[in-house]
């Protein structure tokens, strides 16, 4: 635990990013410092609900995603940005503060009644997060919960996910 809350200090806050008066969490430094990828890797998977898949958000999900589902001996499936996948299965839109966005998963990525972990490096409004249990339900999943390992708790994206539960590794 100690390695983790170690691992969570790396992570760099960077103001005015991507545009001005908005604070950017950066995990790469907790990423490129082998101990600490370890112990987040670690920490992510021991957070995660017992599942038969482990989901990825675009792009910094699929970062975490992977290393997880592999420890964790069971498949990842990306939930990608609309675009991206030559077969789709299901897809939602959800809005953005300018505009909306889509999410897509791919065709027999997930079977029918899967237990599927949806996993994000941030939580910030939530929308994004909701879209993915959204999306995997709509292609036949059943959320198990949802773990991030940041959560920005002035901007409330658990209210979107109610019902589902949601792990965070650090909340700020
Ligand atoms: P939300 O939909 O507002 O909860 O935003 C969450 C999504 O945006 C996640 O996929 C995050 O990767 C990304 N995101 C939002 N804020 C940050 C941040 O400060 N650092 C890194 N990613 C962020």
């Amino acid at each position: 635990a100690g390695d983790l809350e170690a691992a969570l200090d790396l992570i760099r806050d960077v103001p005015d990013f991507p545009e001005p008066g908005v604070l950017f969490r950066d995990l790469t430094p907790v990423l490129s410092d082998a101990k600490a990828l370890g112990a987040l890797v670690y920490g992510v998977a021991a957070a995660c609900p017992a599942a038969d898949v482990v989901a990825g958000i675009e792009a910094r999900g699929f970062l975490l995603a992977a290393p997880v589902a592999y420890g964790c001996g069971v498949g990842m499936v990306p939930v990608r940005k609309a675009g991206k996948l030559p077969a789709v299965a299901a897809k939602v839109s959800y809005a953005l503060e300018y505009g909306t966005a889509e999410l897509e998963i791919a065709v027999g990525a997930i079977q029918p009644g899967q237990r599927v972990a949806v996993i994000d490096d941030v939580l910030a409004t939530g929308g994004t997060a909701a879209a993915a249990c959204e999306l995997v339900e709509q292609a036949g999943g059943v959320v198990a919960g949802v773990v991030v390992v940041l959560e920005i708790a002035a901007l409330n994206g658990r209210a979107e996910l109610e019902g589902y539960q949601v792990t965070a590794l650090r909340t700020v």
